[in-house]
């Protein structure tokens, strides 16, 4: 596994490089945009973990220029804390995932693995989040021997949320994903979808405990819970 790091504080290049190689991943690392952006064009990386404030080109424009030159890499920008316009911006740009710094380089760890087991879901039609899966085929949901069968909207709804377990989608952006509007209708409709949704999955557990992995956020929207 090839991890390229884009970072220019030496002290976090050092103990990402450190911890990451301990744990069995091969990582590059320079510390300025442009190399960065240099040397995915002369070699594959699996994951690329890039830092926002860079000298050289700034990591959101690196993004920008890899995503535009077709590059699928999947990206985890390291953003500064709070830098909430930054990590919305990353995200709208094709990041695959942030991390805030501080972090411990086991979070990094995770959420790499996290990434390539999402991917790895793409290429087989299934989209996984803990033990929890989506079937595209059958457009079933099922946790162990358990499984419910969803309609084409709810499917949509909860593969939208489950691609980006963690990450809190408004009712607006579900609306414009699921319905193709990219206006409010000023209805219920997302909220009345996921409650069928939450009824379904609450059948994949005796306690019906499932429904509650969808979380509405109070006057944000609604995620999907990360189980790693
Ligand atoms: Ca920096």
């Amino acid at each position: 596994m090839k991890i390229l790091l884009v970072e220019d504080e030496q002290k976090i290049a050092d103990f990402v490089c450190a911890g990451l190689a301990a744990r069995g991943l091969e990582v590059r690392h320079c510390d300025d945009g442009n190399v960065g952006l240099e040397l995915v064009s002369q070699g594959v990386f699996d994951v690329i973990v890039l830092d926002i404030m860079l000298p050289g080109r700034d990591g959101l424009s690196v993004l920008k220029a890899l995503r535009a030159a077709g590059v699928p890499t999947p990206v985890i920008l390291l953003t500064a804390r709070n830098e909430l316009s930054d990590r919305i911006e990353g995200l709208n740009l094709g990041a695959d995932d942030y991390l805030a710094k501080p972090f411990y380089v086991e979070e990094l760890f995770a959420r790499i693995q996290a990434l390539l087991r999402r991917l790895a879901g793409d290429r087989s039609n299934t989209v996984l989040v803990g033990d929890f899966k989506l079937d595209r085929i059958t457009r079933h949901a099922s946790c162990g021997a358990r499984s419910v069968e969803l309609t084409t909207r709810e499917f949509s709804l909860l593969e939208y949320l489950m691609r980006s377990a963690g990450q809190v989608f408004t009712r607006s952006q579900i609306l414009e994903h699921v319905w193709g509007y990219d206006f409010d209708p000023s209805t219920n409709v997302v909220d009345v979808c996921i409650k069928r949704i939450r009824a379904k999955l609450a059948d994949l557990d005796d306690a019906g405990d499932s429904a509650a992995l969808i979380e509405a956020v109070r006057g944000a929207g609604y995620r999907f819970k990360r189980l790693d």
